[in-house]
């Protein structure tokens, strides 16, 4: 049946959603069979995004006496400086298709929401952008960001007002106006067909790497390696090298390493199967039932759910899930700042930290790529606040 990988996914949705989605995979599994769709799209990616991006070598990391190389996959080089974007082009022509002109997204770390306000400025659509307060504090240049490209914000104060309380309300939102409006949802999660949508439209980054690292190295990479939140980026990378004989690595986050429930954001790791907006997957909830608190220093990272395809990619064995602390985060974030002259965002730190991890139980000549989602700009504030903080407690006498 469509939507189902292994136990998970499918499609838990209000009776009102059950047509529009129907819709949209029909729609989506026409676009996809016309040529002229493909073709905007390429020439969107192209000329818009500014695909391909480039792989870079990295030589400084410290990890030499392992033998080991690591490669990033420049996500963090497309227009808007996330990989967030690949996917909202996509759907924004695919919302054009529906005729559709009303978009409404969530946001957590607000690269999502930036996206989509510049994927519908672009098109000339209209944007509505549900953004948790607490994310909106953290990443205050991308909630100005939005606004500056003309989408609607709305802050949203229920539960504890981060990525999870945005989703709910964009639902809520989708079902009172089911036929004038696209919800163009950021990430590998969601009621079917979204997973499936999303996951192909980040699967430019997969196909890109495989050739790129190819024609770079003459030889497949050892491991890769992707932050893990919703799982969109992980997705996108891991879907070029799942038939080959590659170590896919996943990397959420620990949040503050005690591994306590409300404490970090690892559902792979620490969750149950469990239904969650739309989806069956594994999640982080009480024996009630009750979907947990999460805690992230990067917020693209703070979500108690899980693409449905991660999990049974989980179930089967085929990728490694694990996770980084904030700490590690935030050392990896400054090693490759200084290190390599790349300021990556903090989620995308978490695979930094989750490959230099790895590095010493590699073969020597082992070559091993990282995708690194996104740019650091927005995490300026945030990370050299808890950079500060961390010093200040080391410098302490005891
Ligand atoms: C949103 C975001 C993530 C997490 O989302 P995924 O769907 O797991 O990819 C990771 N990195 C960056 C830079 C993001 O903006």
């Amino acid at each position: 049946m469509n939507g189902h990988f292994g136990e998970h996914g499918g499609q838990f949705v209000a009776e009102t959603l059950v047509g529009p989605l129907e819709q949209l995979w029909e729609t989506y599994q026409q676009a996809r069979e016309d040529s002229s769709f493909e073709a905007e799209l390429q020439d969107l990616l192209a000329r818009f995004v500014g695909r391909p991006t480039p792989i870079t070598r990295l030589r400084r990391l410290g990890i030499e006496e392992y033998g080991v190389t690591l490669w990033l996959k420049r996500e963090d080089l497309t227009h808007t400086g996330a990989h967030k974007i690949n996917n909202a082009i996509g759907q924004a022509l695919l919302a054009h298709r529906l005729g559709k002109r009303r978009i409404i997204a969530e946001t957590g770390a607000g690269q999502h929401g930036v996206a989509v306000a510049a994927a519908c400025a672009h098109l000339g659509l209209d944007a509505t952008i549900y953004m948790g307060r607490v994310d909106a504090e953290r990443q205050a240049p991308n909630l100005q960001r939005m606004k500056l490209l003309g989408a609607e914000v709305h802050l949203v104060d229920a539960g504890t007002a981060t990525l999870k309380d945005a989703v709910n309300e964009a639902i809520r939102d989708w079902i009172a106006h089911p036929d004038s409006t696209h919800y163009l949802l950021g990430s590998v999660v969601g009621p079917h067909p979204f997973p499936t949508i999303v996951r192909d439209f980040q699967s430019v980054i997969g196909r890109e790497a495989r050739a790129q690292f190819l024609d770079a190295v003459g030889q497949l990479p050892e491991a890769v390696v992707a932050c893990v939140g919703g799982g969109s980026n992980s997705i996108g990378v891991f879907s070029g090298f799942l038939d080959d004989e590659v170590r896919l690595v996943g990397v959420q986050a620990a949040g503050d390493g005690s591994g306590r429930m409300g404490h970090h954001a690892a559902p792979l790791l620490y969750g149950e199967p469990g239904i969650l907006q739309g989806m069956r997957t594994y999640l982080l909830q009480d024996d009630d039932g009750q979907v947990l608190l999460t805690h992230s220093i990067a917020p693209g990272l703070d979500y108690p759910g899980v693409g449905p395809q991660h999990s049974h990619l989980k179930d089967i064995g085929r990728v490694e899930y694990t996770t980084c602390s904030d700490d590690e985060a935030l050392a990896a974030f400054q090693l490759l700042s200084r290190a390599e002259g790349i300021v990556p965002a903090l989620e995308s730190a978490h695979a930094v930290a989750g490959a230099l991890r790895l590095a010493p139980e590699l073969p020597r000549g082992s070559q091993v790529l990282v995708n690194l989602s996104g740019r650091g700009d927005k995490d300026l504030t945030s990370a050299l606040a808890a950079i500060a903080l961390r010093e200040e407690h080391i410098d302490e006498p005891a």
